[in-house]
């Protein structure tokens, strides 16, 4: 599986912040997210630069479940880049997490452009779909990140496994204007997610975009009777690697 990075750190966003969680960030991604104002995601080490050479690169399943056994948490976040690239090693992963760990906790953080077996075994499946707001207008990958940004197909299967009481779903979306909750409440019409499970974060990659961003992005939460969350790692520590 390729890997970006493995690490020892605190969940920074959505319903389980705060747990001490061992993080699996997979290498790659199928999009390239630019935001208003010129921010690149804030892992674009795996999206928009996967040749950075700090990228772990290729890891067999078992070596990265001996560094897990490491700190032996709980809460396990498999992240990226976008995980669910690797259909079939994400599978076999979450299950060798989930059959050789008591109590662990799996949450998949995705855009929700692919689905795969590993939904059987994660506890909670993390979704952001990218909004509008996240083309890189005028690059090399605007035309490619438009047509792939949301597959509704996907989103509404999701949706059905969380209806059927089969996983836990959190809807997290960046905030950069009125127009973000606008697509969120047409994607609630075509998949049918409630807004009890949809989070609205700040965008930013800095402590300063998020001091700046935080109080709109609070007002929509409250207008719309979406939950907020704030990044709190990048509050601690910035965009830094392996936090
Ligand atoms: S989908 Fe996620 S990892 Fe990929 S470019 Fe966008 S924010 Fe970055």
């Amino acid at each position: 599986m390729k890997i970006s990075e493995l690490f020892y750190s605190i969940q920074g966003e959505g319903k389980r912040t705060g747990s001490p969680s061992f993080f699996i960030r997979t290498n790659h991604c199928n999009l390239r997210c630019k935001f208003p104002g010129g921010n690149l995601c804030d892992t674009s080490y795996t999206s928009w630069f996967p040749d950075d050479d700090k990228n772990i690169g290729e890891v067999e399943i078992s070596d990265i479940l001996n560094e897990y056994r490491k700190f032996n948490c709980s809460d396990i976040v498999i992240s990226g880049g976008e995980p669910t690239m690797y259909a079939s090693e994400l599978s076999k992963l979450c299950k060798e997490l989930k059959y050789n760990n008591e109590d662990v906790f799996i949450t998949v953080e995705t855009n929700g452009t692919y689905s795969g077996e590993f939904v059987n075994y994660v506890d909670l499946l993390s979704i952001s779909p990218k909004l509008s707001s996240s083309v890189p207008y005028e690059t090399a990958h605007e035309k490619m990140h438009e047509k792939n940004r949301i597959n509704t197909d996907v989103l509404r299967k999701f949706n059905s496994l969380k209806e059927d009481g089969k996983i836990d779903i959190q809807w997290k979306f960046v905030f950069t204007s009125d127009d973000d909750v606008r697509e969120i409440k047409e994607l609630q019409e075509q998949t049918g997610f409630k807004n009890r499970d949809v989070y609205l974060m700040p965008e930013g990659i800095t402590a300063e975009d998020l001091n700046k961003n935080r109080s709109g992005t609070i007002e929509a939460c409250m207008q719309n009777h979406f939950n907020y969350t704030d990044r709190i790692h990048i509050l601690v520590w910035g965009n830094s690697r392996g936090k």
